[in-house]
């Protein structure tokens, strides 16, 4: 059993009060909160540490670069990385699946290959693909989803052909919850001998992963939604991959030589690291993972699913309510979404935040899934390891105050 409110002592940001009231954050699909010792990690790197890394010929820029490559080294084990060169510092997910569209993608792909992905994607994961097809001449072919929001694995073989070069799909979906099955969908990625990437932004922060044992050939994930800081992001490659891509960005710190008119790209990890990083935030991340390493992602996936499965026998209460996402409980994660019948999410969403709730309310970056669906978008939900059943309660409390300004009725038999 996960101590959440031990824990939630040490989120600073869950002791204040949001329009009077105290905050119920329920908005970390979007990006968690994080706590105190990572704040000073970054705050200590800026007040005692602070120098550029790789380059400087004296001990504090020799000390900021141990901590960088430490980060590294930990990320590495974190998801089970074979060597810490696998791993790339980017931006976040966003920039790292870019970086394999940019880098891959645009230099491999021909005209009509084919790149598998489906329409519950987050953006993310869509339009740099729409970029490379685009640039290419490949197409995107679309996993066909069933009617609870899961791929459905039995189609798969449909979208699956001799001209697929990339199967790029999320982990977890931040618009429904559905967790997929990577295992799966490596496999077929494997029997027509594409590129397996996986979206990981809502996978790494909430459940262990290994991506050897996926055996994924690109993995990507943000820290802002793992505790860390915003403005770092990691794209795990395999090796003999990462080493046959053309750089993404050139510039200093990238290159192994430069001449008049050309230059040698660096070994991995540099030669996709271009100028210079944040360093205060990758320092700050291992932070981080040391604590969701401590506090066990089996546990932190174990709590979340508790929470949801409350979560929703306790909405079902709510009047009008219309909840999304599958009843196969084993394949969801920490996120509900929903709308009350009649009302608009972003009133959901407003009448919540004068409670101090904060939850979602859109496309979540999935125009897609929302326009296949004939939604105007949801309202969403997302648990971590900070919250609690009284979390719930007081989300479940203001829906119904929701239900009640908008004159909801309760649908006959419900
Ligand atoms: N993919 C998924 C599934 C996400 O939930 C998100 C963030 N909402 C992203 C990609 C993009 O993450 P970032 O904005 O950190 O690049």
């Amino acid at each position: 059993m996960l101590d959440y409110k031990k824990i939630r002592d040490d989120f600073p940001i869950l002791k204040e009060l949001m329009n009077g009231k105290p905050l119920v954050f329920l908005d970390s699909a979007a990006s968690s909160q994080k706590p105190q010792r990572v704040i000073e990690a970054f705050a200590d790197y800026y007040r005692c540490r602070n120098a550029n890394i790789h380059r400087g010929a004296y001990r504090l820029s020799y000390e900021a670069t141990d901590l960088y490559e430490g980060t590294r080294r930990k990320m590495a084990k974190f998801i089970g990385a074979p060597e810490p060169e696998s791993i790339i510092f980017t931006r976040n997910t966003t920039e790292s699946i870019n970086l394999i569209a940019y880098s891959y993608a645009m230099n491999n792909l021909r005209e009509g290959d084919e790149i598998v992905v489906s329409e519950l994607e987050h953006h993310s994961n869509l339009v740099p693909w729409m970029m490379a097809a685009k640039k290419t001449g490949a197409v995107l072919r679309h996993i066909p989803l069933t009617d609870d929001y899961r791929y459905d694995y039995s189609r798969l073989h449909e979208v699956l052909s001799d001209r697929t070069r990339i199967v790029s799909v999320a982990h977890m979906s931040n618009a429904v919850g559905t967790i997929h099955d990577l295992k799966r969908l490596g496999e077929a990625a494997r029997s027509v001998n594409a590129i397996f990437a996986v979206d990981g932004a809502q996978g790494a922060c909430h459940l262990p992963v290994d991506v050897q044992a996926i055996d994924c050939d690109f993995y990507s994930l943000s820290a802002h939604k793992m505790l860390g800081p915003t403005g770092v992001g990691v794209l795990y490659g395999r090796k003999k991959l990462l080493e046959e891509m053309e750089p993404f960005l050139g510039g200093g710190d990238m290159i192994l030589t430069v001449s008049k008119d050309d230059f040698k790209p660096a070994p991995l990890p540099n030669k996709f690291e271009a100028g210079t990083p944040n360093i205060a935030g990758v320092v700050a991340f291992a932070v981080a993972l040391e604590y969701l390493k401590q506090v066990g992602l089996e546990n932190i996936h174990e709590h979340e699913m508790a929470l949801t499965s409350y979560a929703l026998e306790e909405m079902k209460k709510v009047p009008g309510i219309r909840l999304f996402g599958t009843e196969h409980m084993q394949e969801r994660g920490g996120v509900v979404s929903f709308l009350i019948d009649g009302v608009h999410p972003h009133d959901i969403g407003s009448i919540l935040d004068e409670e101090g709730i904060a939850i979602r309310a859109g496309h979540h970056c999935c125009e897609p899934f929302m326009k296949r669906e004939g939604l105007p978008g949801t309202a969403r939900a997302s648990f971590y390891l900070y919250n609690g059943p009284e979390d719930v309660d007081a989300l479940v409390l203001g829906l119904k105050k929701v239900a009640s300004i908008f004159k909801v009725a309760t649908p006959a038999g419900v």
